[in-house]
């Protein structure tokens, strides 16, 4: 199974929701936690993973042969991402917008187009106890996430319980992060910032037909209105997290709910069980969709 841990806003939490979790099973099922969050990653602060292979991420960006050019302009023309501008007697290339499809040298009449690979990042793999871990970093300055994240869950191990940190938003490395998802937890706090977010994630998450829960962090602050919000969508409350202050405070030493405060052990086991219902509940309202 596939559990993805996202959040429509940033700060929320989900990486502490995420390693706890992870923490919490690995002496009850085989666990995995891949840290698709490729901009900022940092489940390894908590899981302190050793890690023992490393490897580039690239993707393919084209060349121009100036030599074989007409400049008729059908590479601009295919570039969904505007990366190649064609002027009379000059191609432009921008490296930063190509996300590497290989439609422009593919479709060049002139094969004028060949294709250089370009690093954008670096992928680790790892183990953190019972934990295998995997986790992708963008190189700073980059902007295509995607390809990263993409690379992290080429490793997704089936024969374990993956869990995927996400980036916080809905944008384009959310989505490539939480689709194939079994479902998705959702982190928020009850504040209006926090229930925007949460109904933009939601909408997301609608779309790509991924069965949703949600935790509440820092619960106490704020209003009731992402508890409403809830109910009205019938999106299940599966877990809340007070506003602590000692909670606080390992957080900021990277310390894990689980490890800090082992009561919490229990609440993520069942955490995960709820999870679990939350799936096969939704499998059989698929089917019911769908009649054979
Ligand atoms: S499609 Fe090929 S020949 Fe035409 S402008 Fe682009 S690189 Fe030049
Ligand atoms: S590889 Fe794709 S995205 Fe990159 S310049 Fe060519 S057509 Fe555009």
């Amino acid at each position: 199974m596939i559990i993805s841990i996202a959040s429509g806003k940033g700060g929320t939490g989900k990486t502490l929701i995420a390693t706890s979790l992870a923490l919490a099973l690995q002496d009850k099922i085989p666990v995995q936690l891949l840290d698709c969050d490729v901009e900022e990653p940092d489940a390894h602060i908590f899981l302190k993973p050793s890690l023992n292979h490393q490897q580039m991420v690239s993707i393919p960006i084209p060349q121009l042969d100036e030599e074989k050019c007409t400049y008729c302009g059908k590479c601009a023309e295919v570039c969904a991402y505007s990366a190649i501008a064609v002027f009379p007697k000059h191609v432009l290339i921008f490296p930063e917008l190509c996300h590497g499809c290989g439609a422009c040298s593919y479709l060049c009449p002139e094969g004028a187009i060949s294709e250089i690979n370009k690093e954008i990042g670096i992928l680790e793999i790892g183990q953190s106890k019972r934990i295998e871990f995997v986790h992708g970093r963008l190189t700073v300055g980059e902007a295509m996430a995607p390809p990263v994240i993409r690379e992290v869950k080429k490793h997704i191990n089936r024969e374990r319980l993956a869990i995927i940190d996400v980036s916080p938003g809905t944008s384009c490395p959310v989505v490539e992060a939480v689709k194939g998802s079994d479902s998705c937890l959702l982190v928020t706090e009850p504040t209006p910032f926090g229930l925007n977010d949460l109904a933009l994630a939601v909408d997301m998450l609608n779309k790509l037909d991924i069965p949703c829960g949600v935790v509440i962090n820092r619960d106490g602050v704020g209003d009731s209105k992402v508890e409403e919000y809830c109910h009205q969508e019938g999106i299940p409350i599966l877990l809340r997290i007070p506003l602590d202050i000692e909670i606080a405070q390992l957080y900021s030493r990277g310390i894990t709910l689980v490890q800090g405060i082992p009561q919490w052990q229990e609440a993520f086991v069942k955490l995960y069980d709820d999870i679990n219902q939350l799936v096969s509940t939704s499998r059989v309202l698929v089917k019911k969709r769908k009649p054979e």
